[in-house]
């Protein structure tokens, strides 16, 4: 991995406000008892792909918000959304997944319950099609003592538990072979190219709910990055990083995974919260942390995307790639569904 990192002189924090200044985030005031936020991505969508991931992020809203109307807990409300983002095909998820080198499908995915910290998570699982739910089955069915599994022992877990399990061919769709087949004419790809503009993986997919009760919890599944070594795992399942939930805030980011652990973004965000940090304030520090500590090969700030909520419901939604695909649902109020 090529990043360098900076050690905190003027230079960093010039370079920090500069990455705050580019960061492009919406604030959410907290409207009604619950709220959910979604991400389907953020990279640089092309203008074609566009419909499809409103249509996705369309039909996660809808889940989500039944499932909150009728009461059900935040995390089994971001459980579902994922999921139906996982089954959509639209996003690198689930079924709509990248492919690694070999022309394989590999999944990651966390989850957590901010109301006691349970977290569970699974990664580089090839024949299950939505893995949020052996996550959430870790957090609701285990007692803690294993919170990620792996390949072949997630998928053990997974049909021990009655989750039916998938031929890997299944996963694979034409679209993304055809991306497969680009990518490896080229020389020297990396993991952090999939989010310069010129380049795309697909989108990675997030949920944070506050439901009725004022309870938090976050999700987060994705497919990696495209034409990367087997077996590769990035910042998605792993907590703190690419989410991220306490009794306080929840999180749920996308971007370059090796980026986003090194400067562990989920839990700097809602620490930063937890600190006393408005979650607009929180999400633009956090990815000017990412930016001006973590420098992508060519030397430019790495970039990430985030969703958080606070204990209150109040939203942010924050992004320093050229687009994010996200959307907004509170009570009472219309779905906000963006890609730009
Ligand atoms: N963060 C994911 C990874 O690096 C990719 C993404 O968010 O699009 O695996």
């Amino acid at each position: 991995m090529s990043t360098s990192e900076s050690r905190g002189s003027a230079a960093d924090s010039t370079a920090s406000a500069a990455v705050r200044d580019a960061a492009r985030c919406s604030f959410f005031p907290a409207d009604g008892q619950c709220a959910l936020l979604v991400h389907g991505g953020a990279w640089a969508i092309p203008d074609e792909e566009v419909p499809d991931y409103k249509r996705g992020l369309r039909d996660a809203v809808a889940v989500g918000s039944k499932a909150l109307q009728e009461g059900a807990a935040a995390i089994d409300v971001v459980a579902s959304v994922v999921a139906s983002m996982e089954s959509s095909g639209c996003f690198d998820a689930g079924r709509g997944a990248v492919l690694t080198e070999d022309g394989t499908v590999e999944l990651d995915a966390g989850i957590m319950r901010g109301s006691d910290l349970a977290w569970g998570a699974v990664g580089a699982v090839r024949r299950v099609a939505e893995p949020i739910g052996v996550a959430r089955l870790l957090v609701v069915q285990g007692d803690g003592s294993v919170r990620l599994l792996v390949a072949d022992g997630a998928e053990r877990f997974a049909a021990a538990h009655g989750i039916q399990l998938v031929d890997n061919e299944v996963l694979v769709c034409e679209r993304e072979v055809r991306r497969l087949n680009d990518l490896r004419q080229r020389t020297h790809y990396h993991t952090s190219h999939t989010f310069l503009p010129a380049e795309g993986p697909r989108g990675t997919v997030g949920c944070v709910v506050r439901d009725l009760s004022g309870a938090l919890a976050a999700a987060t599944s994705t497919g990696g990055t495209p034409n990367r070594p087997s077996g590769r795992v990035g910042d998605s399942p792993l907590p703190g990083c690419g989410f991220y939930a306490t009794p306080h805030a929840a999180a749920s980011a996308t971007g370059w995974g090796e980026g986003i652990a090194t400067v562990l973004l989920c839990g700097s965000a809602t620490g930063a919260v937890e600190g006393g940090a408005n979650v607009r304030d929180a999400v633009e520090r956090s990815l000017s942390i990412l930016g001006s500590r973590v420098r992508n090969p060519d030397g430019s700030p790495a970039t990430a995307g985030m969703i958080v909520l606070d204990r209150e419901g109040n939203g942010a939604i924050g992004y320093t790639t050229p687009r994010m695909a996200r959307a907004v649902w509170r009570p009472g109020r219309d779905a906000i569904v963006v890609v730009e």
